[in-house]
């Protein structure tokens, strides 16, 4: 068999290089476990070693602002770069550089070029499909979470039923009793019967707003004016914790088809919470745009916001973080049975220590 000449065997060994790094790479993509950034850092690194220089050259991918780098870069260097595209947008490049000191760079082959392109393509894929799990991750979240909730819904719709109609009868026969009795101590006792009664009966009556069982009287609504009333309800307890509301309205009046007493108790139940998560001194914003065929309610607030896995279970009946005596746990979930039976979305966003940001969004028109 003839000898292969040394520049055969020297493009050979450069291929192998190529292939044990697209190996490496494959390799990473397929196996790692770890977070996004983490591969990539993983991947830029092992990188130069498939260049025919590898201790001159120094990788580095920048993604979306983000940098990632094998090494550190001399005062002078040569670059080769490549754009990385994800589902056709570009979000920025895989670099590879040369540093160099004195006189000429060692020169970039033109298999190179073609090794960070293959390359580039191949981090596009693995970030793209990182990206992909992650949104299948959130969706199938957010419907595990609004199954959840609907089951819930359906159980406490029975349950409020259920109640409503012995609470109703304990409540009128006390009253009967007490519009009957002269004995003082008789009178004390039933008085305290129906004040507990009523308290059952607002507890019923907001899960049966959770669970989208009560009647509403939808009407053409200036809701501008709604969220202005709200804030001047709650005007003197802002003032008395130090909390400054800060209202933007768009230009014109908004008008939507809302229940209006319904959509306060929205307002109000979540500037109550966003009073009760922030500090004195911090700022509360409430912000009303209005769009083409919907409008958007964010209500935000710099206050201790709300820890990743408890994110989900905020607008379950009864849950609540507050301490016994303080939350009822049924705020959110009251705001979650109205903006469900007016059409409407809400989400939240939060960074724990930073506040928390809800979003609802209503149609203009009503959907019923
Ligand atoms: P309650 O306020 O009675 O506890 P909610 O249903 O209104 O009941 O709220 C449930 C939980 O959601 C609260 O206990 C709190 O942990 C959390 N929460 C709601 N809004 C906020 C907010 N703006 N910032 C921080 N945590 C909040």
């Amino acid at each position: 068999m003839p000898e292969a000449s040394p520049d055969v065997v020297h493009a050979l060994q450069e291929r192998i290089k190529e292939l044990s790094c697209l190996y490496e790479i494959s390799n990473i993509a397929a196996t790692s476990t770890a977070s996004l950034p983490e591969k990539l850092q993983e991947v830029v690194q092992a990188l130069p070693k498939a260049w025919q220089h590898p201790d001159f050259a120094v990788a580095a991918l920048l993604l979306d602002d983000q940098q990632y780098r094998s090494g550190s870069l001399a005062s002078k260097y040569e670059t080769q770069q490549h754009p990385i595209v994800v589902r056709g947008l570009e979000r920025g490049h895989l670099a590879m550089h040369y540093n160099y000191l004195n006189g000429a760079p060692p020169p970039f082959l033109h298999e190179e070029a073609l090794l960070l392109k293959t390359l580039a393509q191949e981090i596009s894929g693995i970030i793209e499909r990182d990206e992909q799990k992650a949104r299948e991750a959130l969706l199938r979240r957010k419907f595990e979470q609004a199954d959840r909730l609907s089951i819930l819904g359906e159980i406490t719709a029975g349950i409020a039923h259920e109640l409503n109609t012995p609470l109703g009868n304990i409540l009128g026969f006390a009253q009967l009793i007490q519009d009957r009795t002269d004995d003082q101590q008789v009178g004390q006792d039933i008085e305290k019967i129906i004040n507990s009664s009523m308290h059952a009966r607002e507890i019923v009556k907001k899960l049966m707003f959770f669970s989208c069982e009560m009647p509403q009287q939808k009407q053409n609504t200036d809701v501008g004016l709604l969220i202005e009333e709200a804030l001047q309800l709650l005007r003197v307890t802002f003032e008395q914790a130090g909390i400054t509301p800060r209202l933007s309205l768009p230009g014109r009046p908004v008008i939507a088809e809302v229940d209006p007493i319904q959509f306060t108790q929205v307002v109000f139940n979540l500037l109550i919470n966003a009073l009760h998560a922030s500090a004195p001194g911090q700022e509360v914003w409430l912000t009303l745009i209005q769009h083409e065929t919907n409008m958007v309610l964010r209500i935000q607030d710099f206050g201790h916001g709300i820890e990743k896995d408890l994110r989900e279970r905020i607008f379950e009946p009864f849950f609540s973080t507050k301490a016994p005596g303080e939350g009822s746990g049924l705020g959110l979930s009251v705001v979650h049975g109205i903006v469900k039976t007016h059409g409407g979305q809400i989400e939240l966003e939060s960074q724990p220590g930073e506040g928390a940001c809800f979003t609802l969004r209503f149609p203009l028109t009503s959907v019923a």
